[in-house]
This record gives structure tokens, C-alpha cells and sequence, in this order.
């Protein structure tokens, strides 16, 4: 029953998140703070699920140590804290939350056009230092202006919307064919992009070949005078070209939310030269905004990030359903209604290995199977099915013969 479910929630996950688990009668365990590896191990022992952001570290050697743990639920957009190929292996479904910040960041680069065409993140600073300096030389509007968007994800579509109700034109570039919302239009290649924009603003993820995309030939191929913008990850602008062409007046300015190594704490002195070399040169130029990646830092996400992974951690455990896991196959099927008697779910996670289905199906053939899905991600495999007409002793008939097939990794039964 739900009252049995154990939930251990660290790192002050938001309040939604409790909200949430409570209305379900689960038994939270809250703690503000990560644990220390012996006290996480210890009470990692006897929990069903376990929500945490970045700094708990959840390794193999962690891992091995849960008896029940069924879920993970990651508050955050990251999963590096967390040996999701291993978890899998164990039968332990991994979520995080995906875009419940997009807005925070598509809002954040708005407000970034609108101040970097004029300029006003140095009269605010000439101004708290005492300068009046009122010009209008180089200040524009960005009504009719072309934004460029690199990467029409999560956030750079909800950009894209926002930036066209402010009357700018929108083209953008992705490695796959996105349809276009509103009049935005797709462009063919990256080059074609930085031709015609006047704002080029990144939103690509972090891989191999969005490493330093915008470098010196890129820049080169800006238009004179052109703004850039980069809040997806430091990696995808080389910094040292983009002092380059702001020194030489090719790029009329810039906004970095992101860098190639970010400070692991806040505080004065964090962000200096030890840190990336090119620090003192980037501090010096004019009309360049720097933020310590707050792109997603609001009030919203972090709501949205509660009530969005902890929906997640009570569909998998309440349904089976594993829609949005990031190292499980996503299976779902429609909620089961638990009042109607004589229907049992089976949740049989299990090896991908050949043959694996036919057991299965030998041992639910003989009952009446009302639907059945499975799929597989790596090396391992997730078959839901929903069974009527059975009595108790055929629900434990069914377990014991699950149980004993060789591909099983985990088995859940839900009546
Ligand atoms: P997403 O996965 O929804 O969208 C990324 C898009 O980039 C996809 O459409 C993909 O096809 C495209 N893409 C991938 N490789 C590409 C390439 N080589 N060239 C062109 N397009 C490419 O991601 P999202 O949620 O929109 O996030 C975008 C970025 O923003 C990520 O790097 C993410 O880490 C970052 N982010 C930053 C903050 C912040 O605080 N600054 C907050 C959230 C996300």
C-alpha cells in the first residue's frame, strides 16, 4: 500500500516535492542538507525512492547497498551525480526535470537583447560609480531586428515566441528539422544563421560538436556590429575569440550565463583569473553582461522542478510508468483503476537478452492478459501488463514464477 512507501528527501528539494508525496501517503524522510556517505548509505538501505539535486553523490558503491529502491528522482536538470548505468542494472529508474526552468532562461535572454542593444549594463554600472553618460550613438531598438537562435529546443522556441511578440524577425538553425512556431524559419546551416543575424543566441546541449562551435570563423562570419548571447553551456563559445572580436569592434557586445569552468561556490574572488585565464579581459571589455548561471535560478523553476519530478516518482511507483526516465525504457500504460477486483499490474524488469518474452508470456499465457507492452533500452528490458480474472493465489503463483526466470532483475506487482 502507499503508507509503506519510504521516500528520503536531501539537499532541500522544493516544498511542492513534500506536497506532493504526502497527498500520495507515502512516509518522507527530509533532510536540508546532502548526508555524509556513511549516514546516506545507512538510510539508503530501507527506502523505496530517494529525491536529491547535484551534490549527493549516488555511486555504484552507494547503490549496492538499497534493498527496496525502485526510483531516484534528480530536482535538477543534471545527472552526472548519479551511475545511471549501473541503477538500470539494478532495476532503478532514474528522472530529472527537463525543462521546468526553459521559461526562466528564454526570459533571461530576452531581457539580455533588449540590454545589450542598449548598453545597459554599463550605464548602470557608469551610474553607480558616479558617471552620467547619456548617448544614443550605437543604441537601438530591436523591434525589426533578425534573432538567431542556435538549437530550437526547450528553450530556444519558447525565445523564439517571446522574441517575435517583441516584433523581432526569428531564424534558427538545429541539427534536426523542428516545424517553426509562429513565423520563425528554419535555416540550413549554421553560416547561413550568422550571415543574417543581428542576435545570434545559443541553446544547443553540451556535445562534441557544440564544442567551441562559435570561434573565430564563426565570429568572422557575423555581421559587423552583431550581439551574441550564450546561456546553454560554457563549452560552446571559445572566450578567447569572442575577446578578439569585441576587441576588434567586430561584435558589439555579449552575454555569458555560462563558462568553461564555473566557481563550485558563490562568493567574492570566485570568478578570477585563476579560475580561466581570460577573466581579466573579459571583465575589461564594455557592453558585456556576465551572470553567474542564474539562466534557470527563479522562483518558478524550482517550484516547477518539485511538482514535475515528484509527478514523475509517483507515476513509477504508483503506475509503472517510466515516461521522461533517463536510463529506462519508457513504458507506460493507462493508470490501472484499483477498485476493480481480480486485476493485477506486473512491472517485470529484466536482462535484454533473447527468449526473455517467451518465458514470460508462458507463465502470464494462462491468465487473461487485458494489455501488454514492453520495450528496451541497452541492456535492459521493462514489460508491463495488466492481468485480469485472477485471485490472490494466482497473483503469488504468478510472482513465484517470475521470480525464478534467469533474465529477472526486478519484478512489482500492483493490485
Ligand atoms: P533541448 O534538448 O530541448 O534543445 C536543444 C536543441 O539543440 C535540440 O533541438 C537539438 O536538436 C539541438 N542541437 C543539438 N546539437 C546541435 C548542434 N550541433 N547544432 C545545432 N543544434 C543542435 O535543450 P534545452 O532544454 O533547450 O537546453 C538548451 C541548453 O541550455 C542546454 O545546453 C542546457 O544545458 C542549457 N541550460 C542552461 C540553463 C542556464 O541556467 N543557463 C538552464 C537550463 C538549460
Amino acid at each position: 500500500s502507499t503508507g509503506d512507501i519510504k521516500i528520503l528527501l536531501l539537499e532541500n528539494v522544493n516544498k511542492t516535492a513534500i506536497a506532493t508525496f504526502k497527498d500520495q501517503g507515502y512516509q518522507v524522510d527530509f533532510h536540508k542538507g546532502a548526508l555524509p556517505e556513511e549516514e546516506l548509505i545507512e538510510k539508503i538501505k530501507d527506502v523505496h525512492a530517494i529525491g536529491i539535486r547535484s551534490k549527493t553523490k549516488l555511486t555504484a558503491n552507494v547503490l549496492k547497498h538499497a534493498k527496496n529502491l525502485e526510483v531516484i528522482g534528480c530536482f535538477c536538470i543534471g545527472t552526472n551525480q548519479v551511475d545511471l548505468e549501473y541503477a538500470a542494472s539494478r532495476g532503478i529508474a532514474v528522472f530529472n526535470s527537463p525543462f521546468s526552468n526553459s521559461r526562466s532562461v528564454a526570459e533571461l535572454v530576452i531581457a539580455e537583447i533588449i540590454s545589450l542593444a542598449r548598453q545597459l549594463g554599463d550605464r548602470s554600472i557608469e551610474l553607480h560609480t558616479g558617471t552620467w553618460n547619456k548617448v544614443s550613438a550605437k543604441c537601438w531598438e530591436v523591434r525589426g531586428k533578425t534573432l538567431g537562435i542556435i538549437g530550437y529546443g526547450h528553450i530556444g522556441s519558447q525565445l523564439s515566441v517571446l522574441a517575435e511578440s517583441m516584433g523581432l524577425h526569428v531564424i534558427y538553425y538545429d541539427i534536426v528539422t523542428i516545424m517553426a512556431l509562429g513565423t520563425a524559419k528554419q535555416v540550413p546551416t549554421l553560416n547561413e544563421l550568422l550571415n543574417k543575424a543581428d542576435f545570434v543566441s545559443l541553446h544547443v546541449p553540451e556535445t562534441p560538436e557544440t564544442k567551441n562551435m562559435i570561434s573565430a570563423p564563426q565570429f568572422a562570419s557575423m555581421k559587423d556590429g552583431a550581439y551574441i548571447i550564450n546561456a546553454s553551456r560554457g563549452t560552446v563559445v571559445d572566450i578567447a575569440s569572442l575577446v578578439a572580436a569585441m576587441k576588434a569592434k567586430k561584435i558589439a557586445g555579449a552575454a555569458l550565463d555560462v563558462y568553461p569552468n564555473e566557481p563550485a561556490k558563490n562568493g567574492a574572488g570566485s570568478f578570477s583569473n585563476e579560475l580561466n585565464s581570460w577573466t581579466n579581459d573579459l571583465v575589461s571589455l564594455t557592453n558585456v553582461i556576465l551572470t553567474p548561471h542564474i539562466g534557470g535560478s527563479t522562483e518558478e523553476a524550482q517550484s516547477s522542478i518539485g511538482i514535475e519530478v515528484s509527478d514523475a516518482l509517483s507515476k513509477y511507483i504508483n503506475e509503472g510508468n517510466t515516461v521522461g526516465a533517463v536510463n529506462f525504457p519508457e513504458v507506460s500504460l493507462k493508470a490501472l483503476d484499483y477498485d476493480q477486483e481480480n486485476t493485477v499490474r506486473v512491472l517485470y524488469i529484466h536482462k535484454n537478452v533473447p527468449g526473455v518474452l517467451k518465458v514470460v508470456n508462458n507463465i502470464l499465457s494462462n491468465h487473461n492478459i487485458e494489455k501488454q507492452y514492453s520495450d528496451s533500452r541497452g541492456e535492459i528490458a521493462y514489460l508491463m501488463a495488466d492481468i485480469s480474472s485472477v485471485n490472490q493465489s494466482d497473483i503469488k503463483e504468478i510472482y513465484e514464477d517470475l521470480n525464478k526466470t534467469d533474465a529477472k532483475i526486478s519484478i512489482r506487482l500492483l493490485y
